[in-house]
């Protein structure tokens, strides 16, 4: 696929695969259009030309709130909680169609009503406890430390139980044992929920140590796809990005 910029091509004919229960890396130096792809894989941004595919069917041009539905979920780089709600009320605002929302709903069938927001409840304490952060459950969200708070959008985005994560720099400005903390969640996420996932990072380290495939991309395309370790024998790859 590809995405123009005013006659600018960002994204220059794309092409590349998330296998499904594995985790592929996104890499390039910065310019090379790894979020300009990522926006058009989360229905952010519509590409100008191609089409994507999730699980067999044509989803091009969706919104994110359909892909959502669908189980495809993006995270940002910069995590977008509501500060003024608690963590834990952050987690519950996030599933969709809640019977609560309908007022006459909330009227005539408060019974169930109240059901359903002590299951969703239920849960959400249940992904704290998932992302550690069942202690600070109260707490309102802006209070968090920056590692935190990306811990809170992990444990947001997992209240749709998703199929598909995109991970926008999941490991940028957080300090090493929140890392940790987040790597570990990341790869328990793929192993026991069977999540697919898909991320974009600097740290090649971190890519290396969760990402099962990696895909390089240069200049609006995909230079390279492999492991890690074949990444970097790869001379071209070596002069585009690793060797900076
Ligand atoms: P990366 O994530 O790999 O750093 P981006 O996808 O952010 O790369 O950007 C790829 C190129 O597209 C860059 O040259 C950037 O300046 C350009 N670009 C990205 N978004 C826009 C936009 N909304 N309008 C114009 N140019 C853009």
């Amino acid at each position: 696929m590809s995405k123009t910029f005013a006659g600018f091509r960002a994204v220059d004919n794309c092409s590349f695969q998330i296998e499904a229960g594995k985790i592929t890396g996104l890499i390039g130096p910065n310019g090379a259009g790894k979020t300009t792809l990522f926006n058009m894989v989360a229905g952010v941004l519509k590409p100008s030309q191609g089409h994507i595919v999730l699980d067999g069917r044509n989803v091009t041009g969706m919104a994110p709130h359909q892909l959502f539905r669908l189980g495809l979920v993006r995270t940002f780089q910069i995590p977008r909680e509501f500060g003024r709600m608690t963590v834990l009320e952050n987690l519950m605002v996030v599933p969709p169609c809640q019977l609560g929302e309908n007022l006459w709903m909330s009227w005539f069938r408060w019974q169930r009503v109240l059901r359903q927001e002590r299951q969703i409840r239920h849960k959400a304490e249940e992904v704290l406890g998932w992302v550690n952060l069942l202690h600070v459950r109260d707490e309102l969200a802006q209070n968090l430390s920056g590692g935190q708070k990306k811990l809170l959008e992990l444990g947001r985005t997992l209240m749709i139980e998703p199929k598909v994560i995109l991970l926008d720099e999941p490991g940028a400005g957080v300090n090493r044992t929140l890392l940790r903390q987040l790597t570990d969640i990341i790869v328990r996420l793929n192993q026991e929920w069977g999540c697919t996932i898909c991320l974009i990072d600097h740290d090649l380290e971190l890519v290396d140590h969760l990402c099962h495939h990696v895909v390089v991309m240069a200049q609006g395309t995909v230079m390279a796809a492999g492991t890690m370790a074949e990444m970097r024998q790869n001379p071209q790859v070596q002069d585009a990005y690793l060797g900076n």
